[in-house]
């Protein structure tokens, strides 16, 4: 077993947020790990740091503020306008060994993914990836990190007990989002980029956007999600129709992914999105476990499936017995009506 020399923690203060932006816009889920860095900040009896990196994105310190940071630390350069893995991981290990944090939270986003395992390794301490809880241990002070183990059958919790900063990433939609308190007062600190730091092995040739004709997943409010009961690709049109009639985006079991059926970017669950929306609607899913931790927060679940005895039936607020090949065109006739 490998047992580090004991780190001296109290050189380690306060809760870091990693933010994540695009052309200047804070995403979502900054707001969310801000929400939780704060209680976690109080706790340890710290304050709530966000690092902010970007191009343009001084001006949305005040948002972040507004949503519990009470310090913004603010890299705002031309060279940080796209997000380059190297650079902004060259960026972060510089600023973590200026002011040594004791918890660095960063989304389990594609983009957070690419970037904080990399602060992790250079930074010389461990990474708990998708985490769906944190809170701090009241004996030892240490960030317990809560998240699915075992395709998703058991929940453990792991400390970091011989590095710091202790770091996590949490999906999207897992936290609650705090409400902007435009009062709240904070500290704005800009850095500047020492030309050292920016990745000269690497560069964005070209950002395409995804213009697919659809809702993301992270923002729909309806959601219609479909799984082996649907039989063939053939089935997600039925669904579509339903996701246009009410506006709302289509999702799908691994099940359905796996067959072919549609595309990976559109899988809810342990190793797909997760996801929260006002509706939850499951069209032949039997809801296992690992579906079940990527949707099991929607304020509303409908489950249709011709088995009464289903997981997903059990779990639904609503639940339709019947062939979803007969309950949802009649869905669609009723929705047309009205
Ligand atoms: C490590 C690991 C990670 C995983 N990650 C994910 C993940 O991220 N997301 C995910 O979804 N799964 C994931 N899985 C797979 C998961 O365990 C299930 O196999 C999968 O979710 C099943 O998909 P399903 O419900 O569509 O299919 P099934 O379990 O086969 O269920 C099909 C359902 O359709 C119903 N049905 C059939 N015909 C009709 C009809 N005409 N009308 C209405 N109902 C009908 C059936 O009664 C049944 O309940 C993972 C598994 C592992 C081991």
């Amino acid at each position: 077993m490998y047992i580090a020399n004991p780190i001296d923690r109290s050189r380690y203060r306060n809760v870091w947020v990693i933010a994540e932006q695009r052309d200047g816009r804070v995403k979502r889920v900054t707001y969310e790990l801000l929400g939780a860095a704060r209680a976690l900040a109080d706790a340890r009896r710290a304050n709530v740091w966000c690092v902010l990196l970007g191009e343009g994105v001084t001006a949305a310190a005040d948002d972040c503020i507004a949503r519990q940071a009470d310090t913004v630390l603010v890299v705002d350069h031309p060279e940080l306008a796209t997000f380059v893995d190297e650079t902004y991981a060259n960026v972060l290990n510089r600023l973590i060994d200026r002011y040594t944090p004791e918890i660095v939270l960063c989304g389990a986003t594609a983009q957070g993914r690419a970037l904080i395992p990399r602060v992790a390794v250079r930074a010389v301490c461990g990474l708990t990836a998708d985490c769906t809880g944190l809170s701090i241990a009241e004996d030892t002070g240490l960030l317990l990190q809560t998240r699915p183990a075992l395709g998703g059958n058991i929940f453990a919790t792991i400390t970091s007990a011989n590095h710091c900063p202790q770091m996590a990433t949490v999906r999207p939609r897992v936290m609650a989002e705090p409400q902007p308190d435009p009062t709240r007062k904070g500290e704005v600190l800009a850095e500047s980029l020492d030309d050292g730091l920016v990745s000269r092995r690497m560069c964005v040739l070209e950002s395409v956007v995804d213009n697919a004709d659809r809702i993301s997943l992270a923002d729909a409010r309806f959601i219609i999600a479909g799984g082996r009961g649907l039989r063939g690709p053939e089935g997600f049109g039925l669904l579509r129709d339903v996701a246009r009639l009410v506006d709302g985006a289509v999702s799908a079991s691994r099940a359905a992914v796996d067959a072919g059926w549609i595309d990976y970017t559109y899988q809810v669950g342990q190793t797909g999105q997760t996801v929260q929306p006002k509706v939850y609607l499951a069209c032949g899913i039997s809801g296992q476990i690992q579906h079940l931790v990527g949707m099991q927060s929607s304020d509303i679940i409908i489950s249709v499936n011709t088995d009464r005895d289903a997981p997903m039936m059990k779990l639904a607020d609503y639940a339709v017995v019947g062939d979803l090949f007969e309950v949802l065109p009649a869905f669609i006739r009723k929705m047309k009506q009205v």
